[in-house]
């Protein structure tokens, strides 16, 4: 754990060097704007990605398992895993704290398997410093209106309470240009082929193609070890 930290710290988690791990997706988007069924969607069809499991010091909502939606502990118990640095990136949330673990990403990376955070524009920040091979996606709702539209379908929240879930999700999506990619969600569908696109794109990349099929292209091209 030691060693990939160290490296991870330099903006390598074990062979990223040389190609041979996953790719971490960094997904943000404003709630409401249809982050989470989108992702839940893009997972069932593709088993070559996983989802790491955040902590956060908010209490559970009904339905969610300690270690499969979060992990969630307490204000102590997070601090002492930032003291610990045991966190990629961390940041406060809606006066919550929220933390990516190097735990929670390292062990899937390292075996070459893609991993997507769903974290806020603060933590992606922090991770594209840190991993600069990462790629970054920021959905969008298709307007304002169709996103209170959502924000308003979701339950009997008052006037006062979707006027601050606005407030919060205009500030989210005023972060959009630091991204890689934007995906628009008006058409779930297109929003889906969208995201995976962007997968199978990354995935053809030269550096990722060299690693993963070195054999057939030493075969190919008569180098012993393709230049990296
Ligand atoms: P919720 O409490 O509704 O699950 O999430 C609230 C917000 O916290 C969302 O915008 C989500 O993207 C963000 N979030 C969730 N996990 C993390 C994390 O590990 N790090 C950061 N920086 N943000 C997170």
């Amino acid at each position: 754990f030691g060693k990939v930290r160290k490296d991870a710290r330099k903006g390598n988690i074990a062979g990223m060097e040389t190609g041979t791990t996953g790719t971490l997706y960094i997904v943000s988007a404003a709630s409401g704007a249809g982050k989470t069924s989108l992702l839940r969607a893009l997972m069932a069809r593709d088993d070559r990605l996983c989802f790491s499991v955040s902590h956060t010091t908010r209490q559970p909502r009904p339905g969610e398992r300690d270690g499969h939606d979060y992990y969630f502990v307490d204000d102590a118990g997070f601090q002492a895993l930032v003291e610990a640095d045991a966190f990629l990136e961390h940041a406060r949330v809606f006066d919550r704290r929220y933390g990516t673990s190097w735990a929670a990403i390292e062990a899937d990376l390292a075996a070459g398997r893609d991993v997507l955070v769903e974290i806020d524009w603060q933590g992606a920040r922090q991770i594209r410093e840190r991993i600069p091979g990462c790629a970054s996606v920021f959905i969008l709702p298709p307007s304002r209106s169709a996103l209170e539209a959502r924000l308003r379908a979701r339950g009997q929240d008052s006037d006062d309470v979707i006027e601050s879930r606005m407030a919060a999700a205009v500030s989210e999506m005023s972060h959009c240009h630091e991204y890689d990619f934007i995906v628009w969600n008006d058409d779930f569908a297109v929003a889906l082929a969208d995201l995976e696109a962007i997968i199978r794109a990354k995935r053809l990349q030269a550096g990722y193609q060299l690693s993963v099929h070195a054999e057939a292209l030493s075969a190919l091209t008569g180098l012993d070890k393709p230049p990296v």
